[in-house]
């Protein structure tokens, strides 16, 4: 079993296209040497195909910040996977908590997505995580195993060298708060666990997890060393150079 670590940077609703174009392109000649780790950008849709000729040939991948489960229709203001593949992009992030919070995003609506994402061949990666009220409440187990049977409904382990889990506590997100090493590194143990059990060891050896929740260069490292995470999704810490170059070559 061997996991190549992921980061990667999620640009939330930031960057104009030559804000975006000047991140990407700086971001090329400081990670470019990097071999041993998978990096992914996510600017925002009106971007993606702009960014996309920007890191063409690098070790930079392109991914949108969420799309809809219909390839086409009568559904205004949607971006479909095709659309999504069209602009360049090989990833998609389906599930992120601001989706669920201020969007109405549910188990459904991501299990709906992430269906029509894998069926175009884009890589999904699949956002879980409690609120601070869940896991205040003891719930934070109940809660990702729901999140994770709802989203993955009727997908076959067939699927999963194209899904990627990202962990993030909705606590920990945009708030400088970080779940500690230890507290991550639990809940990453009981998602690999979990998914053991839906499907079966070999496939819960080879997902990729990442850790998402106020991340930066200075606390990379003990996250990074745990047996059950493998890399980061990012928000802030994606949206400088230097810092996002920092995170990259910290792994
Ligand atoms: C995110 O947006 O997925 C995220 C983890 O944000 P931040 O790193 O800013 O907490």
């Amino acid at each position: 079993m061997s996991r190549v670590p992921i980061i990667a940077g999620n640009w939330k609703l930031f960057k104009t296209s030559k804000e975006a174009i000047e991140l990407a392109s700086g971001l090329l000649p400081l990670v470019k040497n990097k071999s041993n780790v998978e990096i992914i950008i996510s600017p925002v849709f009106t971007v993606l195909e702009r960014v996309s000729k920007v890191i063409a040939g690098s070790n930079i991948k392109l991914a949108a910040q969420d799309c809809f489960w219909e390839e086409e229709g009568a559904f205004t203001g949607e971006v479909s996977p095709s659309m999504l593949l069209d602009a360049g992009c090989s990833h998609v992030i389906i599930g992120h908590s601001e989706r669920r919070q201020y969007f109405g995003e549910t188990d459904e609506t991501v299990n709906k997505k992430l269906k029509a994402a894998l069926s175009k061949g884009l890589t999904v990666i699949l956002c879980v995580g409690e609120t601070l009220q869940e896991r205040e409440m003891g719930k934070t187990f109940d809660l990702l195993q729901k999140q994770l049977k709802g989203g993955l409904s009727g997908i076959s382990s067939n699927s999963f060298d194209k899904i990627i889990i990202a962990y993030e506590p909705v606590w920990a997100i945009g708030t400088g708060k970080t779940a500690t090493d230890q507290q991550a590194e639990e809940v990453h143990a009981f998602i690999r666990s979990e998914i053991g059990s839906f499907y079966s060891s070999l496939v819960a050896d080879n997902i990729r997890i990442l850790y998402g929740g106020s991340v930066k260069p200075e606390n990379i490292s003990g996250l990074i060393s745990q047996k059950n995470i493998d890399g980061a999704l990012v928000g802030g810490a994606s949206l400088q150079v230097e810092s996002f170059a920092a995170l990259v070559n910290a792994v």
